[in-house]
């Protein structure tokens, strides 16, 4: 997989594919990172790439034609293009599973007040991360990728991917790490009972029961199994009885 970033701020980019995880599959060559400046293919003698927008208002808007031809110099028959914007579907892991199929991904990063319309016909696909509004591209861009570049084979260990939160519309259960004793606080003892089978019961309806709690909207996308509703009445029933 390639992923390549059109941007005006390559630096921020580029430094961000040097840390941890990422910059271990960069260099296994798990996936290959291409940043272009899009100031590099401005015809511009000053290397411009935005204008004020035409009706008026305000800010400046990033120009079609040094986009249009930065993709030209990138663009491949398999290249499928991502433009960042706000006025889109929230990016989900659903997209990064369907992205991390891609040979080649192009993701554009607007800048100022956005992008040229026309900028709307050279690209396959908008994606926006949320309902808010960012002041560039650049972290839209580094989050995706993220999110894909782990999903590739070899990135993480597989194991780590397999029950992670989203996956299933679930979230993840709850997690703990060694000091088993911390400011009068207790390891659940089960997770030290070394009991396999009840240990993944126990995390399947903790699981449950924080998406209930923090993202109910999920089990409308799949709703509870007959089996999940069991353990999710009694996860409930078990907290009432704690407090
Ligand atoms: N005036 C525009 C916002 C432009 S923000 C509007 O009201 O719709 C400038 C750039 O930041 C955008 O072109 C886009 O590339 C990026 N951006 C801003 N918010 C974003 C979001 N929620 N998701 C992805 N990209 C975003």
């Amino acid at each position: 997989m390639k992923i390549t970033i059109l941007t005006l701020f390559k630096d921020l980019i580029e430094s961000y594919f040097d840390h941890s995880i990422i910059a271990k599959a960069k260099s296994r060559e798990v996936f290959e990172i291409e940043v272009l400046d899009i100031r590099d293919y401005s015809l511009d003698k000053h290397r411009h790439v935005d204008d004020a927008p035409y009706g008026g208002g305000a800010g400046m808007l990033m120009q079609v034609e040094p986009i249009d031809r930065a993709l030209k110099a990138c663009r491949k028959d398999d290249s499928y293009v991502l433009l960042t914007s706000p006025k889109a579907k929230p990016f989900t892991q659903a997209d990064a599973l369907r992205l991390a199929k891609k040979e080649h991904i192009i993701i554009i990063c607007g800048h100022y007040e956005g992008v040229d319309a026309r900028v709307e016909d050279y690209i396959d696909e908008r994606v926006s991360l949320g309902d808010y509004i960012l002041s560039g591209g650049e972290l839209a861009s580094l989050v995706i990728s993220d999110a894909i570049i782990r999903l590739l084979n070899d990135a993480i260990n597989p194991d780590s991917l397999m029950e992670e939160s989203y996956d299933n519309y679930r979230l993840e259960y709850p997690q703990y790490t060694k000091p088993e004793v911390y400011d009068n606080k207790y390891v659940p003892s089960i997770l030290l009972s070394g009991h396999h089978a009840n240990i993944k019961k126990w995390r399947q309806k903790m699981a449950l029961l924080d998406t209930y709690r923090y993202r109910k909207d999920l089990f409308e996308k799949r709703p509870l199994t007959v089996q999940e509703k069991i353990l999710l009445e009694e996860a409930l029933k078990e907290e009432g009885e704690q407090n």
